[in-house]
């Protein structure tokens, strides 16, 4: 029987996803170690589309931090969002209302260019593992793990932080957890559509057949989403019909319509709003979205997952410094006081803008009446804003 390769290191990170890159990209500028395992090779990551929407302060950790200043020629800023309702546009300018914007730059890229920081920087970084077991994580936390090339590796480590995406084997290690949930009766029906862009921002669209956001991702690919049954079967749904649902809720008096082209992707994601608490138990620490998962109206998650990092990486480095885990409790506060605040974020927009099953007239009527109070204000029209390009950190 071979024998097990084993590293000593301070921290170990489950899932190399842009939670566990960042967070080992933090800590190495601050002087520490850390050994990234993940289960699925970077070329599986890299071609994986998911989130597309950066918030002011995840834009700044990337170029201030080191990792890449790439967003801010390659992505693109937008200083607004369109509501769109009843036919017609709304504009909700970002800079003039938060002072802020946020950048369009798909998580694909993000992933990119951590993982080059984390490569250039020589990080430890182990993907397309099998087999991943954490252990002992209140005494002193062991990481064991099958290697892309088969052999059987086992690491020990000072902390051990699960950032290993919503499927998370290491939440379950946290005793008596809080698990607060929402669950919701549709879901998005994602398409990644060749076209040039059909607009110039996001509009974030109401119509009586339910829910469409249209995005972009470059001058030739679209990323186009509408509301649907969480069974829906992605591949009975021809090109036409894709494009004719999405020309029919956006339709309005306008004559506003989508530019069209071939569907390359097609994709239904669930939707559900889920916290755990607390996010730390003994030496183990939970971020993104291994802690939380927020329906995706609000381009919350990936964000959301930058910032728990954000303050774990300051916590981490104070409890190191001092040999004194105590310093590690204020993590699981700092971080949901956020979460929170996003969770609110995403669950309001979702409510607002999709037709629940059972709704009735009144439902219909209010959610237009809420619509029509929102762009009317500035006051309200300024809480979107400041909640889209998200609240300053502290
Ligand atoms: C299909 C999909 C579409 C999405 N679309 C949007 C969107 O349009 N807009 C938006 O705002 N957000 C979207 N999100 C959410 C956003 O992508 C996440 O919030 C973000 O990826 C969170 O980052 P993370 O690092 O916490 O988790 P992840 O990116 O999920 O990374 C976790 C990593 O852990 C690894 N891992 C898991 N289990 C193990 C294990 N046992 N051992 C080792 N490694 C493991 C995984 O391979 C993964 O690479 C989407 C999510 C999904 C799943």
């Amino acid at each position: 029987m071979s024998a097990v390769a084993s590293t000593r290191t301070q921290v170990a990170i489950i899932g190399g996803g842009p939670a566990g890159l960042m967070l080992s990209h933090l800590l190495h500028v601050a002087g520490i170690e850390s050994v990234v395992v993940d289960n699925r090779t970077v070329e599986a990551i890299e071609t994986t589309h998911r989130a597309g929407i950066l918030e002011r302060d995840s834009v700044r950790l990337l170029v201030d931090s080191g990792v890449s200043g790439r967003v801010l020629t390659d992505g693109h800023e937008h200083e607004g969002i369109d509501l769109r309702f009843g036919g017609v546009s709304h504009r909700i300018d970002f800079q003039k209302l938060a002072g802020a914007s946020c950048w369009l730059y798909p998580q694909t890229d993000v992933f990119i260019d951590l993982h080059r920081a984390r490569t250039r920087d020589g990080g430890d970084l182990r993907y397309g593992v099998t087999d991943t077991e954490v252990a002992d994580v209140v005494d002193g936390p062991v990481v064991r793990i099958t290697a892309a090339d088969g052999s059987r590796q086992q690491i020990t480590a000072d902390l051990v932080v699960g950032a290993d995406g919503s499927r998370s084997i290491c939440r379950d290690l946290v005793a008596q957890p809080h698990r607060y949930f929402r669950e919701y009766p549709f879901a998005w029906f994602g398409v990644m559509v060749q076209a040039p862009p059909s607009a110039p921002e996001l509009i974030y669209n109401r119509s009586p057949q339910g829910f469409a956001l249209i995005s972009q991702r470059t001058e030739t690919v679209q990323r186009m989403y509408f509301q649907c049954d969480p069974t829906e079967d992605p591949a009975a749904w021809s090109d036409d019909r894709i494009w004719d649902q999405l020309q029919t809720r956006l339709s309005g008096p306008d004559g506003f319509r989508l530019t069209e082209g071939p569907v390359i992707e097609r994709t239904v994601l669930p939707f559900r709003s889920f916290v755990q608490s607390p996010m730390r138990h003994g030496r183990l620490l939970l971020a993104g979205d291994a802690a939380h998962t927020v329906p995706p109206t609000g381009a919350k998650g990936l964000n959301l997952a930058l910032a728990d990092v954000r303050v774990l990486a300051d916590v981490i480095e104070r409890a190191l410094r001092t040999n004194d885990t105590d310093a590690l409790d204020t993590y699981t506060e700092r971080a949901l006081s956020r979460v929170w605040k996003a969770q609110h974020f995403s669950y309001w927009m979702t409510t607002m803008l999709h037709n629940g099953s059972g709704a009735t007239e009144f439902d219909e009527k209010r959610q237009l009446g809420e619509l029509a109070t929102l762009v009317a204000s500035e006051a309200g029209s300024a809480y979107l804003a400041e909640g889209y390009t998200g609240w300053s950190q502290h």
